[in-house]
C-alpha cells in the first residue's frame, strides 16, 4: 500500500449468540446502589474489507453455555454461514483475550492463524491460575488447546501494539485480564474500537467504575481512556457484553434481526456519551 492510498473502509459485525440474566450489582466493582436486572449478552465480532476476513473472538459452544448456566441463542461459529463467511476458509481469528466466552469454537477454524498478546497467554499459565478468583474465567482444556496451537505454529504471539493490515490495529489493553488486547478498525465512518471486555457495558466507562471480575484496577480505568482516545467518538466505542449494541445499531438485513448488528453504519441514536472523550478527532 503506497503512503497516499486510502485506508480500507471495513465492514464490521457484532453476532449476539448468548445471554444471562444478572443484577447491576453484579457489573461494577462496589456494587452498585441502584441494584436492579442488568442483563449480559455475548458477541462475536467480524471485519471484513480489502479482500480479507477478521473474525474478533469465538464465543462459546452449546456445552459451555449448559456447564456455565448461560443461555444460548445459537452458535456463532454456525451463523458466519449467514454473512456469507466460511470458517474454514478463515486465515485470522483475533483472540482479544483467553476467557471461556471469547475463545471456545477455536478448533472451528482449521485455517486460521490465532492473534493473542504473549502476556496473555503468559497469565492463563502462569502463578496467578491457583486462585480461583483468576481462573475461573478461563477453561483448563482451552488453554491447553491454544498452547497446542502454538507448538503448531499457528498462534501469533503479539508483543504490544501490531497492525495487522492498513486500518487494522490491536492494542494492549489489560485490566480485565492482564494481556486483554482491543481492535481499532478503520470504517466508513472512521475509527471504530472493538473494545471487548476492556469494558463489559458502557456504563462502566462512563462511570470509571471497573467490572467486577478483573486483574488490576488501574489498568481497568486506564483502558477507558485509551479507548476513549482511539475511538473517532463515543459512537465509535463497542463494548464487551452490553445489551445495549443490539439496540443501537441495526441487523444488515432483516432476516438477521436480533442475529447480528452492522457496526461501521452509524447508531440508530446516539450512545453514552463520556465526559472524558475530547472530540473533534
Ligand atoms: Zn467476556
Amino acid at each position: 500500500m503506497q503512503p497516499d492510498e486510502p485506508l480500507p473502509e471495513y465492514q464490521v459485525y457484532a453476532l449476539r449468540y448468548a445471554t444471562r440474566a444478572a443484577r447491576r450489582s453484579e457489573h461494577v466493582v462496589g456494587g452498585d446502589p441502584h441494584d436492579a436486572d442488568m442483563p449480559m449478552d455475548y458477541f462475536s465480532w467480524v471485519v471484513t474489507g480489502a479482500g480479507r476476513t477478521f473474525i474478533v473472538d469465538t464465543g462459546f459452544t452449546a456445552a459451555m453455555a449448559a456447564q456455565r448456566a448461560r443461555r444460548y441463542l445459537r452458535c456463532p461459529v454456525d451463523s458466519l454461514s449467514m454473512l456469507g463467511i466460511d470458517p474454514r476458509s478463515v486465515e485470522d481469528v483475533v483472540l482479544t483475550h483467553l476467557h471461556y466466552d471469547h475463545v471456545g469454537n477455536f478448533e472451528r477454524f482449521p485455517s486460521a492463524r490465532f492473534h493473542l498478546q504473549e502476556r496473555e497467554l503468559q497469565f492463563a499459565t502462569g502463578r496467578y491460575m491457583r486462585y480461583p478468583f483468576f481462573a475461573h474465567g478461563f477453561e483448563l482444556e482451552e488453554v491447553l488447546g491454544i498452547v497446542r496451537l502454538n507448538f503448531a505454529g499457528r498462534v501469533e504471539l503479539h508483543e504490544g501494539q501490531v497492525q495487522l493490515a492498513p486500518g487494522l490495529t490491536l492494542y494492549p489493553a489489560p485490566g480485565h485480564t492482564a494481556g486483554l488486547q482491543i481492535v481499532r478498525v478503520h470504517t466508513r465512518r472512521g475509527w471504530l474500537v472493538l473494545a471487548s471486555d476492556s469494558m463489559h457495558f458502557f456504563e462502566n466507562m462512563t462511570t470509571d467504575r471497573p467490572f467486577t471480575i478483573g486483574w488490576h484496577l488501574g489498568q481497568m480505568v486506564d483502558a477507558f481512556r485509551m479507548v476513549e482516545q482511539l475511538a473517532a467518538s463515543p459512537d465509535h466505542i463497542i463494548p464487551g457484553h452490553d445489551p445495549l449494541v443490539m439496540q443501537l445499531y441495526r441487523a444488515p438485513s432483516s432476516e438477521l434481526d436480533g442475529v447480528c448488528v452492522q457496526l461501521d453504519a452509524d447508531p440508530a441514536r446516539p450512545a453514552p456519551a463520556s465526559r472524558h472523550i475530547r472530540r473533534g478527532r
